[in-house]
């Protein structure tokens, strides 16, 4: 063996795909989960229902769902019930509802025919297999901004309806909708959207201490003892506190930076490993970010990147951001947002990081927003939303 042993004791630990057994932080949500879906092993097909859960990036939307949906298994294994949870992420499903239900029917049936059937003749058949088993399903979507954007409100009507024609038969098919932000939901029908509104479960940004403390649980898990001293958990979870409380990146860094002692051959994760874990994730335009931005935050964002690949200056005006935006808009022919709405993308924009602002001749009477891109090439960025917006399709 080496002298130099690793730092990790179970890297999967650290895995964007693991689902915790402690959920730290989140009991009143799961309980709220749990409340809205009782009734699936209490009075399982008597009554159906779909939930909402909302938060930024890295608040463990896809976590909770997915141990929610464990918890509850086992609860219903437990009753003899037949409860299927399906965790579906409609952006790897390129938004299509037919690629949805062909995934969510293949874990019923994985040599389904692939072939001939339209949406909605597989709506039919899902309901079909989960009749003839006598099943009850959840079906989480996950990212379903994905899903509204290419195929706008169509599929979350039809979702609904298939259970509310079924009048004298057990209702089977209930919903988990996960979404970053509000705005996709205007894109629904009314009656989709208020119920969805109705039992909406909001995840807040994590505070510092709160991503120290998931982070120190995740240190237990994955590394040797005593290999990660407290200033580095610290320094960590206030980056993670800096990115708006994203617990997905305050993991990535801890591993990450776990990786630098590895290479390193030190025996700890010094805080000189973050900054080093700091600097190799922020130059590289953070692809799952871009992704999870609304349609017109990336058309702004994409003519702020054309602007600056037009010209030499480390500033764009918001006036001159604005009509760049407005040509971006005209390209994919949307319709501009308004000043109010721009501004608010300006916001939280620049909370992710992408942007910073800054306002120029305060004081003064021509008091003006200036924008810059300090992290990212414009070229990269320019060419990165242009294949996204290309591979999504747009709202309806
Ligand atoms: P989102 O879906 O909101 O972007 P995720 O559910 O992917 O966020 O969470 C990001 C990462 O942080 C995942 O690795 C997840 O396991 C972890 N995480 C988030 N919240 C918690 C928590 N409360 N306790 C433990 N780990 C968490
Ligand atoms: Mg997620």
């Amino acid at each position: 063996m080496s002298r130099y042993s690793s730092v990790f004791k179970d890297e999967i630990k650290l895995d964007i795909n693991y689902v915790p057994i402690q959920l730290l932080h989140r009991k009143l949500q799961l309980k709220l989960l749990n409340q809205f879906f009782r009734f699936t092993i209490e009075n399982p097909g008597k009554m159906t229902q779909r939930a909402l859960i909302m938060g930024n990036i890295g608040t463990g939307k896809t976590v909770l769902s997915q141990h929610f949906g464990l918890s509850i298994l086992k609860e219903a294994k437990q009753r003899k019930i037949n409860l299927n949870y399906i965790h579906i992420n409609c952006r790897e499903c390129k938004g299509s509802l037919f690629m949805i239900l062909q995934r969510t029917i293949s874990r019923f049936y994985p040599n389904f025919p692939r072939r001939g059937y339209s949406a909605e003749e597989l709506l039919q058949a899902l309901m079909q297999i989960l009749d003839d088993k006598d099943a009850y399903l959840i079906l989480t979507l996950d990212e379903l901004e994905s899903l509204i954007q290419n195929e706008g409100s169509d599929p979350l009507y039809n979702l609904s309806r298939i259970q509310e024609d079924r009048i004298n038969s057990p209702k089977r098919l209930s919903l988990i909708c996960i979404l970053r932000q509000d705005e996709p939901l205007e894109y629904l029908d009314p009656s989709t959207r208020s119920t969805l509104q109705r039992n909406i479960i909001r995840l807040p940004d994590y505070s510092e201490s709160q991503l120290e403390d998931i982070l120190a649980e995740r240190v237990n898990l994955a590394f040797m003892d005593g290999t990660v001293p407290p200033q580095t958990l610290s320094l960590i979870a206030e980056l993670g506190d800096s990115e708006q409380g994203n617990a997905r990146y305050s993991i990535e860094l801890l591993w990450r930076a776990g990786k630098y002692a590895d290479a390193s051959q030190f025996r700890e994760v010094t805080p000189e490993c973050v900054r080093n874990a700091v600097a190799s994730v922020y130059p590289v335009i953070r692809r799952d970010l871009i992704v999870e931005l609304s349609l017109h935050e990336k058309l702004f964002l994409l003519g702020v990147a054309r602007y600056f690949n037009q010209t030499d200056s480390a500033y764009v005006s918001m006036g001159d951001a604005e009509e760049s935006y407005a040509l971006a808009c005209e390209e994919y022919d949307q319709k501009p947002r308004g000043h109010t709405q721009l501004w608010k993308y300006v916001k939280s924009l620049s909370t992710t990081g992408i942007i910073e602002t800054m306002v120029s001749g305060v004081g003064q009477r021509g008091k003006t927003t200036m924008i810059s891109l300090p992290r990212v090439p414009a070229s990269d960025l320019e060419q990165e939303i242009s294949k996204i917006m290309s591979q999504k399709g747009r709202y309806k």
